[in-house]
């Protein structure tokens, strides 16, 4: 079955747990399409759509090295306006997992990032879960403070104007002066 030895090393995967004993002494190379079926919504404000990766996984005794890749676009909501927006994540990133027994010996029990960026985690049961891993790259793209651009002006606090696309009404009220209410109610009436 020529075609089933070609994919050896590309499979396409539904499934995103790793058994470590399954991962063979020359690797094992794993693309991922849908990712966002997989990973679901991050958390209210945003979700994942049209995203895919990869992960290159070797073993070296009880440890496993991940490098890998995840490509696509989070729909965000904009803090000023409230707008939703397509934000693009492009993240490459390298795991180094360690079996949490030993994990938990050698290393302060908390998630640890070094200075190159190199993730230290640890797998539990034999099992790596890619989508967590995913998962946490894409919430690692997260801007502090989500813009739908830089120079977002926001929806006024008064009359709620959005003045990225609209101007400001609260201006008008005042002009008009106190009499404006009651014009308004005549013109309804008539
Ligand atoms: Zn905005
Ligand atoms: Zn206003």
């Amino acid at each position: 079955m020529p075609v089933q030895n070609a994919d050896k090393k590309n499979i396409m995967l539904i499934e995103t747990h790793v058994q470590v004993a399954d991962i063979p002494e020359e690797g094992l190379f794993l693309n991922f399409e849908e990712l966002a079926g997989l990973i679901g919504d991050l958390d209210e404000f945003s979700s994942v759509s049209h995203a895919s990766g990869r992960l290159e996984l070797h073993k070296s005794g009880a440890e496993v090295q991940i490098s890998g890749w995840v490509r696509g676009k989070m729909n965000l909501s904009c803090d000023r306006c409230l707008a939703s927006f397509a934000f693009p994540v492009d993240a490459s990133f390298f795991y180094l997992l360690k079996p949490s027994k030993e994990f938990h010996r050698e290393i302060e029990p908390d998630h640890e990032v070094t200075g190159d960026e190199i993730h230290v985690y640890w797998y539990e049961d034999g099992l790596i879960r890619a989508e967590e891993l995913f998962r946490e790259q894409i919430l690692l793209q997260l801007p502090m403070r989500v813009l739908c651009r830089e120079d977002c002006r926001g929806l006024c606090a008064g009359c709620g104007a959005d003045l990225n696309r609209e101007e400001c009404r609260c201006q008008e009220v005042v002009n008009h002066g106190p009499f404006s209410a009651l014009a308004g109610l005549k013109t309804i009436q008539n």
